[in-house]
């Protein structure tokens, strides 16, 4: 035995003999097993099984997920969650594949009680990471949630960013973006899917129109809800979009607490769904930049493929917008016409940048751009063109959104005072000229350090109160009601206040007054008794409910007196009469607004359909939109006409489109004398369209002021029209620095009414024009419209001296109108150093006249006088034709923003029956009857921004 085990050999080679012994057995019995029925049908399963992970290998994904949610609905089965499982299943969710949206889709599926167990879970065992989940599950869905990020008031009362930055501010204190989206859908999953969806419908209210709450867009709200709760997001965006263009604004702006929000189930807290509506579109800006266009883009364009007619949009606010996106998008050439140089309406003009970034306006413009959609800025329909002559022009329909832009007014005593302006006026000077930021020339009342009231209680208040605060003013809103009352946004309202901006409610302003004048900075100062100092109150209280529903204030006799170095206005407004005065045949209810056929958004004129403002009166901006996404499709259904129409209206709407958008270019320029120049602009839709009398609205450069300039001349047939320029400002000087080639950024016009033309006989009665400096280019067209139509003209034309006179040269324009008209025109030039004509003012000859006229003496009796000039000089007119009785009309170019009627700027104060109204230079005007004018009250506001001009002329290096 010893021997063999002391063989290594012999053993190896018996083991060998033994293992291939084995082996063979086993070999024998796996071909027997292979061949077998059990193992054959494994293997054939096998071979499926891999053929399914080479084409599809989510089915395997699939499959393991299922295995895990099995292992997830049996944690979800015990009284709680445990930590390590909600840890797990939280990481599980952060991992942003399918997976954790199988999980989103498995929690948003599982009933309340279980949904509840899982916000315990998250409130438990996560809030030490999430501060936010701390609490949540108290009330949990009904009363509980996380809120938006809003950022602290210390840190955004000195800027102009935005204030709520929703669910992606979070992003901004360090969650990342997969964090951010579990935030939403942990908003979404509150929700119960209404079977009623009051958010989306509203609640009917027997005897009202319109039903309580809802959605006036409908952007689908309980799907949408669905797809985030499933981890849906871009489903859930564009089935927005779907509707509703403008989402990211909309969102941001609407009231939902009196729309979606106001009828949520969840009254005590409702679901967050205008948050949920911007932040959907903003995750795609944000993540996915150019995505929205490059959805829209290779569609053809609609003004090429000529299938269907063309539409004009008058006004680009919110209704205008989403009616053209609508329009555009079902393949309608669209137009838009705007009477600003930029697009949005109220949300550009009105509501400031820590609301509602401007970019987002842009992306809605580039939205409707990219479908062919195409925008006409600086044209104010119902002035440049009528509805009837945009219907000529090839326009099948026409909707009108032109928002309801004229600014209330208290009507008090003391009104007229420098520094008192609407927030219109406020709000457009900072959020659409940005005359706070450096390099802006459009010039602001001064607000660091000054008193501010505002008075009014809705959003325009909170918006132009939250302004003033920005800039540096110590801001109170006065209002006649008490807080609960205020129509403001709650969280508008909420976040003035938290700014530190001051309530004096049950207050009503009833008079305003110059500052008391001590020792302090008004001492001395010529302009203290023009400038606002003080508003006194009248002290309410509140009475019986009025139509509205609300309390009304009654006064309680007492009043009080508030501080006020700035007041701004924000009473509401009321729609812009330019629209209805130049097409009669449109009716309108009280206050001005468009009236519509009941249930449909056509107006009394065939083809033209309005909504929004224009035909609310104020409202909100996502009623706007509504009532133009219902335009639109009203517009849709009622088109029917022959291809070849259609065609011929595409070309001719597509030319008046092209010419209304060619540039304004300057063709010709003259120095007339020292620091006056005469500009030939190329303007073919304002030469058109011009009359004797009107004025336009220019803007030089895009940082720059708009200001009016009265016509001098045109020619239609040219397209120009001629601007005599004189530099007094910054704007002016750099005008007449414009150079042939030179583009100006918008001319807007003709504006204001032309003058009225009465009959005279020429024979025995002259029509006298007091012209002073530059007074005579305005002068000139209304002179010539009276000699054109058979009438005597007597001109004055006062210059101040030799070297200041101009057109008046051999062949210039007055002595060509004189040479024209020999036996009707008859000219006094004076200068007031005498070197250059009658010595003295142009009040010296027509006093002569008058006297004459008085006594009898004079040929031809004076059928009225018209004086245009500095102010001063208008001024001396009147008040030496005023003892007789001669009838007077000054020609106001006044401090204007929009020049439409829009801001009030140009308020002219005049006395009607003894008592002071207010009128406006650019929509009663620019003439008014001389000696209406309160002149004592209007020519202070001529100066109204001489320090602002001085210390911008400085910042240029110019000097006159
Ligand atoms: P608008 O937005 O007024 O737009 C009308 C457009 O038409 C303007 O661009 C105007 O220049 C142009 N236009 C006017 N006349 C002509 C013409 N003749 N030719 C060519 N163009 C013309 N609503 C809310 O829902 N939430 C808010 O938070 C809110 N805040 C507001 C804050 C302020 C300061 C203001 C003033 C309003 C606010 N509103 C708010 C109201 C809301 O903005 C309006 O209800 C909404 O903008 C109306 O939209 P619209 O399209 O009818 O008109």
């Amino acid at each position: 035995m010893t021997t063999r085990a002391a063989d290594p050999t012999a053993a190896e080679l018996s083991e060998y003999v033994a293992a291939s012994r084995a082996l063979s057995v086993s070999r024998n019995r796996i071909e027997e097993l292979a061949s077998s029925r059990v193992v054959t049908a494994h293997r054939a399963q096998l071979d499926v099984l891999q053929r399914h992970l080479l084409a599809d290998p989510r089915v395997f994904r699939d499959m393991f997920i299922a295995d895990g949610m099995q292992a997830v609905a049996a944690e979800f089965r015990q009284p709680e969650l445990s930590s390590s499982f909600v840890a797990t299943l939280w990481q599980m969710l952060l991992r942003d594949d399918d997976a954790s949206r199988v999980l989103m889709r498995f929690v948003w599926n599982v009933p309340l009680g279980q949904k509840r167990k899982f916000i315990r879970g998250i409130d438990a065992h996560l809030s030490g990471r999430y501060p936010m989940f701390a609490g949540i599950s108290v009330g949990w869905p009904a009363e509980n949630s996380i809120p938006p990020y809003v950022r602290p008031a210390a840190e955004r009362t000195d800027d102009f960013e935005l204030v709520n930055t929703g669910y992606l501010g979070y992003l901004q204190i360090g969650y990342t973006a997969r964090e951010v989206d579990l935030f939403v859908w942990l908003e979404a999953i509150r929700d119960k899917q209404c079977t009623d969806s009051p958010c989306e419908l509203g609640q009917l209210i027997k005897g009202h129109r319109e039903p309580k709450g809802g959605c006036p867009v409908q952007i689908h709200i309980p799907t949408v809800l669905q797809l985030v709760g499933n981890g849906r997001f871009r489903e859930a965006m564009e089935l927005i979009e779907s509707v509703n263009p403008l989402p990211n604004v909309t969102g941001r702006v609407c009231p939902q607490e009196l729309q979606c929000q106001g009828v949520c189930a969840h009254s005590k807290r409702p679901i967050e769904i205008g948050q949920l509506e911007w932040f959907l579109p903003q995750r795609a800006r944000t993540f996915e930049p150019g995505a929205a266009l490059a959805r829209l883009a290779g569609r053809p364009d609609p003004w090429v493929t000529a299938t269907k007619p063309p539409v004009a949009v008058v006004g680009s606010g919110p209704a205008g917008l989403i009616n053209a996106y609508l329009l555009a998008a079902d393949g309608y050439p669209v137009t838009v016409f705007e009477s600003f140089h930029a697009l949005g309406g109220v949300l550009r003009y009105g509501i400031p940048e820590f609301r509602l970034p401007n970019q987002l306006i842009d992306d809605v413009v580039a939205k409707i751009k990219a479908l062919g959609g195409r925008f006409v800025t600086n044209f104010v329909v119902g002035k440049v063109a009528s509805l009837s002559e945009l219907a000529d022009a090839g326009f099948v329909r026409t909707f009108v959104g032109t928002g309801a832009g004229l600014p209330r007014f208290m009507n008090v005593p003391g009104e007229h005072l420098v520094n008192v302006l609407s927030a219109n006026e406020f709000l457009t000077r900072v959020n659409l000229m940005q005359a706070h930021r450096e390099g802006y020339e459009t010039p602001l009342p001064a607000v660091p350090g000054k008193r501010v009231i505002v008075i009014g209680g809705g959003n325009t208040a909170m918006d132009a109160a939250r302004t003033a605060r920005r800039l540096g003013g110590h801001v109170t809103i006065v209002y006649r009601r008490t807080q609960a009352e205020m129509p403001a946004r709650v969280e508008e309202l909420h976040h003035a206040l938290e700014e530190g901006i001051h309530l004096a409610t049950l207050r009503a302003p009833s008079e305003f007054l110059s500052p008391v004048i001590t020792s302090g900075s008004w001492a001395g100062s010529a302009n203290a008794p023009h400038v606002v100092g003080r508003a006194v109150c009248d002290v309410m209280e509140l009475g019986a409910p009025d139509a509205s529903g609300r309390r009304t204030p009654m006064p309680t006799g007492r009043s009080e007196t508030l501080p006020a170095d700035l007041v701004i206005m924000a009473l509401g407004n009321d729609s812009n009469p330019i629209i209805r005065e130049s097409e009669p045949r449109l009716t309108t209810r009280r206050g001005g607004a468009l009236q519509l056929a009941e249930g449909t958004q056509r107006t009394s004129v065939d083809g033209v359909y309005s909504g929004g403002d224009a035909a609310r009166g104020g409202s909100t901006a996502i009623r706007a939109a509504g009532d133009g996404q219902a335009a639109a499709r009203q517009i849709a259904k009622d088109i029917r006409l022959p291809a070849a129409e259609i065609r011929d209206r595409v070309a001719r709407a597509r030319a008046y489109t092209d010419e209304a958008t060619t540039p304004n270019t300057v063709l010709a320029t003259r120095v007339l004398a020292t620091g006056i120049v005469e500009q030939v602009i190329h303007a073919p839709m304002v030469a058109r369209a011009a009359k004797a009398g009107q004025f336009v609205r220019v803007l030089s450069e895009p940082k720059g002021e708009l200001i009016p300039l009265t016509l001098s001349d045109w020619d239609a047939t040219q397209g120009t029209i001629t601007l005599v320029i004189q530099g007094l400002g910054t704007t002016s000087l750099l005008i007449n620095r414009m150079q042939v080639g030179d583009v100006y950024e918008g001319i807007a016009g003709p504006l204001g009414r032309p003058s009225v033309l009465h009959d005279y006989d020429p024979a025995t009665q002259t029509v006298v024009f007091t012209a002073g400096g530059v007074g005579l280019p305005p002068v000139y067209p209304i002179m010539r419209e009276h000699l054109r139509l058979g009438h005597h003209v007597t001109l004055i034309a006062g210059f101040r001296n030799l070297d200041l006179r101009f057109w008046v040269g051999e062949g210039e324009r007055v002595d060509a109108l004189r040479a024209d008209y020999p036996d009707l025109l008859d000219v006094v030039y004076t200068s007031n150093d005498g070197s250059f004509g009658e010595e003295g003012f142009v009040t010296g000859p027509l006093e002569r006249m008058l006297k004459a006229d008085q006594a009898h003496e004079a040929s031809r009796r004076i059928a009225e006088v018209v004086t245009i000039g500095p102010p001063l000089m208008m001024r001396a007119v009147s008040d030496l034709t005023k003892p007789y009785g001669v009838f007077t009309v000054a020609s106001l170019n006044s401090v204007m923003v929009d020049a439409t009627g829009m801001c009030g700027a140009c308020m002219v104060p005049v006395i009607v029956d003894g008592k002071l109204v207010r009128k406006h230079a650019c929509v009663d005007g620019p003439e008014i009857e001389a000696h209406g004018i309160d002149w004592g009250k209007l020519i202070p506001r001529f100066g109204q921004f001489r320090p602002q001009e001085k210390a911008s002329m400085v910042r240029h290096g110019l000097t006159l």
